[in-house]
């Protein structure tokens, strides 16, 4: 994913790069061959199940037909994460979840492996562009800021650049990409793929200043003094703790901490051990697979509710059992045990009803590292920095569904901060409206809600 070179600076032997692609790119025969296996389906049900309503039997068709450039444009103008949204979306429970062949008991179009074989072969080094943004006069040529460097920040300045606008990302941390490059599982997309994205989406125009953080850095007031409009596609915050005697201190972790740090950060080599994970969500899950698949000597999961209540996708929980990873339903952490030194070498447990745990039960569960997985805070300051930005019962941002327009004109916002956590493609959607709705607003599209969905967002290149 790379027709611009990204200058990675990732620390060699990372732990991520201990865990391969559980899905490689397919090889252009593979391709082809799934290509061919589609039905390609009037009133597509795969297309109604994708957030960024890709159209799903076109690109594949392509594929079959050795388009595979025109492939990549269709996902593309629709979708411009593509790539790494055939990568990371939870396929199972959208587009191939709803696959026609599901009802026949049959295999299902792999479309996230064949949405990933376009996007990949079409961008890779060698390629030429697939797009040519437009240029414009400077009297039509808007600027904008976007808050945060995740997948909804770049979708929307994608879309706005390839308009011709000016796009400009301010990102607090070193490198961008959001949940993409910090928290995807790694036998999903490693955090350089996600970087390449990155520098793909630079390709296109897009300007991209880290170590910005709006309200230490710039304040609020002066990017709406100096920009046509602001986008702001913060993701989530801090590991949410539990609050239980002995949590702090060495050994208890926040999930997506340590997620981050097993993907960018340098390896230690210290052994996992045995690992508990506290929490029944898709984080708490990714953790504990990466745990099972880095070598922990146990892994097992403890959920304060049953199992059907758990929010995870069963197929990953599935995944996860298959790896050798213990589920603990109606179980609640109440203290850690830790040596003289702080050491940690224990969790006590009780046993739950209804959430809460049972005075008696407690009994004691040998670790080595615990990871917290109940949750992460919202980034509410944002709203402070903005005038007429509010903040719903949740703490997320308020928008307009269809515009995504806050209680400012001038403001827009998508992804997790407004959705309080949802899929990578959720967010891409919302970055792609918001740009669609500023072009709207400065009397540069006509197209209606629905038409959207049709446009092509970019000059053929
Ligand atoms: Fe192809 Fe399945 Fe979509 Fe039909 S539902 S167009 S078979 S991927």
């Amino acid at each position: 994913m790379s027709q611009i070179a990204a200058k990675l600076d990732l620390p060699e032997g990372r732990l991520e790069t201990k865990l391969p692609d559980d899905k490689p790119l397919y090889g252009a025969a593979e391709a082809r061959a799934e290509a061919e296996r589609c039905l390609y389906c009037v009133d597509a049900p795969c297309i109604k199940a994708c957030p960024t309503s890709i159209d799903i039997p076109t690109f594949i068709q392509k594929i079959a037909t050795g388009n595979v450039r025109g492939s990549a444009r269709t996902i593309l103008e629709q979708n411009i994460l593509g790539y790494s949204c055939a990568r990371v979306c939870p396929v199972e429970v959208l587009c191939v979840g709803d696959c026609v062949y599901q009802e026949w008991h049959g295999a299902p179009i792999a479309i996230g492996r064949l949405q990933r074989y376009a996007t990949e072969t079409a961008t890779r080094a060698g390629e030429p562009p697939l797009f040519t943004p437009k240029t414009r006069a400077s009297a039509e040529r808007k600027k904008v800021a976007l808050i945060g460097g995740g997948p909804a920040s770049l979708s929307c300045a994608a879309y706005l650049a390839l308009e011709g606008h000016r796009a400009v990302i301010l990102e607090k941390r070193a490198l961008a990409g959001g949940l993409n490059t910090t928290g995807i599982a790694p036998y999903k997309l490693h955090a350089e793929d996600a970087l390449h994205e990155v520098a793909w989406v630079r390709s296109l125009g897009v300007e991209l200043q880290t170590g910005v953080e709006v309200g230490v850095n710039v304040k609020g007031d002066a990017l709406l003094a100096e920009y046509d409009a602001v986008f702001i596609g913060v993701g989530l915050g801090a590991d949410a703790t539990l609050g239980v005697p002995d949590e702090s201190g060495p050994g208890v972790v926040g999930a997506t901490a340590w997620i981050e740090s097993m993907k960018l950060g340098a390896p230690s080599a210290t052994p996992l051990g045995r690992v508990v994970v506290v929490g029944g969500g898709n984080t708490a899950i990714d953790m504990a697979r990466e745990c099972a698949r880095l070598g922990a000597r146990e892994v097992t999961i403890l959920y304060r509710r049953d199992a059907e209540a758990m929010s995870g996708y069963e197929h990953e929980l599935a995944h996860a059992r298959e790896e050798g990873v213990r589920v603990v339903v109606n179980a609640v952490p109440v203290g850690f045990m830790r040596d003289g030194g702080g050491t940690l070498f224990g969790v006590i447990v009780a046993e739950a009803a209804n959430g809460r745990p049972i005075l008696g039960t407690e009994h004691r569960l040998a670790c080595d590292l615990v990871g917290v997985a109940i949750g992460q805070a919202k980034v509410q300051s944002i709203a402070g920095e903005l005038p007429g930005v509010a903040l719903d019962a949740k703490g997320c941002v308020q928008v307009d569904a269809t515009t995504k327009r806050t209680g400012n004109r001038k403001v827009y916002a998508g992804g997790d901060c407004v959705n309080g956590g949802k899929e990578v493609v959720n967010a891409v959607a919302d970055g792609r409206d918001a740009a669609h709705a500023m072009m709207l607003e400065w009397g540069q599209r006509t197209v209606t809600t629905k038409a959207k969905l049709a446009w092509t967002g970019a000059a053929r290149g």
